[in-house]
């Protein structure tokens, strides 16, 4: 096996896990490259007491000190950017140059948890004579963030860098497919200087998710990854009374309007389709076409023919992954819409044992199939027709998911209409992945994201921290009375 066996990562140690493992793939050949631990409640258990342990110091460290480990750990991950991108490749599939962004993203993240302490600065005011009132972010205790396979790098740093320098302790569960990126990490966190318990690894599946949901010692859980889990996860840990976000699936609509540039257009929408080979939630998934627009889908199928699976475009996940992916290609060309770039069947010379998907561009689907209502999480775009703006707008209000939208028009108004009446958290105009960067936080509506905050940015010191409200008097002389 090209890696060794994955640990878990509990109070600063590598443990070997005390129960089954599974194989880790890659899926860029379909060999095993190591395998993980499958842990239970009992190693759950061991984190957080090592994590409750450690938050009693790490909680007290001023916040400008507390960071002082992010801004080493920042450039340590700079310092080992190629590493990182290789093991992320490995793992999930996605290309170099998109495992090099990836990296390169958590380094922003990761940034942006080292202007913190500016964020956080609190408020006070003298309230009334002699009495003041002061606001502080206080951590919540020990976290718990449960990942997807997507971006084994960049997602865990939605959360880590921001949950512990706000004095939180973590434990992580990476996606059970994706843990060596991980590994990794951790090893790094360690010599940037974070202290040992601060964060903590339990690799597993569906058990040890229960268990950080279940535990009483874990004060708030956050999820990414299908709203299927999500669902199941939000419910759990807010039954069990935890502080609780779930960010879930998508599926994406980019609505394209006639007078739309062509290049421009073209060019996002490819992009957006494909990147990651399609398994971004914010991927573009279905193009609503406003009237004519052929000549755009027609500049659009050149830039898909541009895209070719092993040198610019990555593998799907799984084989499985790929089968469900051409089922629901063959099923919409069964219930009549036209195939314009097909991508099924593709496969890589030398490495004839990947799962591999080539992009693919669907017409006249209908919004009743499934390829126009499910999340299909490949390289694949399912373009419906719609013969005004509001129709269009109808058909992506009508998703029960809502991470992203995105229109592509010259018009000033009839973008304006589209930010106003798109149901989703993410807008983009004439932009296939309108991504927010820091400090704008990430997060989606409806199914895409369960719970009041958003993951990123800003918003995400809400949902690390509570507040603690102060008030002090110092002037014995004052007369009592109920304001002051
Ligand atoms: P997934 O829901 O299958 O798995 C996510 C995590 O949940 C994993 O750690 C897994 O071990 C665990 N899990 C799986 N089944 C479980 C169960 N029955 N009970 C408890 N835990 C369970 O998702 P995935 O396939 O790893 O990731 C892809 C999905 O994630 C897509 O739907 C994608 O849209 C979504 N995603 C969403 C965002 C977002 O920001 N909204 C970002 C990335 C990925």
């Amino acid at each position: 096996m090209k890696y060794p066996a994955v640990k878990n990562y509990i109070g600063g140690q590598f443990v070997p896990g005390k129960h089954k493992t599974l194989d880790i793939i890659s899926p860029l050949t379909g060999e095993v490259i190591s395998k993980v631990p499958l842990s239970g409640m009992d190693d759950v258990d061991a984190a957080v007491k090592a994590a409750k342990k450690a938050f009693v110091s790490w909680s007290t460290i001023p916040i400008k000190e507390r960071v002082q480990v992010f801004y080493k750990y920042k450039t340590l991950l700079e310092k080992n950017r190629e590493e990182l991108a290789q093991i992320c490749q490995e793992e999930n599939g996605k290309t170099l140059d998109e495992s090099y962004a990836e990296v390169d993203k958590s380094i922003e993240l990761t940034e942006f948890a080292c202007s913190l302490p500016q964020m956080v600065a609190g408020e006070a005011m003298e309230v009334s004579n002699g009495v003041e009132c002061r606001i502080e972010n206080a951590p919540l205790g020990v976290v718990a963030f449960i990942a997807p396979f997507n971006f084994p790098n960049m997602v865990p740093h939605w959360v880590l860098p921001n949950a512990l320098a706000l004095g939180n302790t973590l434990i992580m569960k990476p996606s059970e497919v994706v843990p060596l990126s991980v590994v990794r990490m951790a090893e790094l966190l360690h010599d940037a200087g974070l202290p040992d318990g601060v964060f903590n690894v339990v690799n597993g599946d569906r058990e040890v998710v229960e268990a950080l949901c279940d535990h009483p010692g874990i004060e708030a859980v956050a999820f990414v990854g299908s709203t299927k889990v999500a669902k199941i996860v939000y419910q759990r840990a807010t039954s069990n009374l935890k502080r609780c976000v779930a960010l879930g699936g998508a599926k994406n609509h980019l609505i394209v309007l006639p007078d739309a540039h062509v290049e421009m257009t073209a060019s996002n929408v490819a992009a957006s389709m494909s990147g990651c080979a399609g398994q971004r939630c914010m991927a573009a998934s279905a193009m609503v076409g406003v009237g004519k627009i052929d000549h755009i889908i027609d500049k659009l199928c050149d830039e898909a023919k541009k895209i070719v699976a092993g040198e610019n475009l990555g593998p799907v996940i799984t084989q499985g992954a790929k089968e469900r992916i051409e089922r629901y290609i063959t099923e919409a060309e069964q219930q009549g819409a036209k195939i314009l770039v097909d991508g099924r069947n593709a496969t890589v010379a030398g490495k004839e044992g990947g799962y591999y998907v080539g992009p693919t561009i669907i017409d006249h689907v209908t919004k009743d199939m499934a390829i126009a209502k499910e999340e299909v999480f490949g390289p694949v775009i399912a373009i419906i027709r719609a013969d005004t703006l509001d129709e269009a707008l109808s058909i992506e209000n009508s998703s029960n998911y809502g991470n992203a939208a995105a229109v592509f028009t010259q018009s000033g108004g009839a973008a304006k209409h589209v930010m106003e009446h798109a149901s989703a958290g993410m807008i983009g105009v004439n932009i296939g992945v309108p991504v927010p960067r820091e400090p704008f936080s990430f997060g989606g509506w409806n199914e895409s994201k369960f719970g009041s905050c958003d993951i990123t940015g800003k918003s995400s010191i809400e949902f690390w921290t509570k507040l603690k409200k102060i008030t002090t008097k110092w002037n014995p002389e004052a007369q009592v009375n109920w304001m002051s």
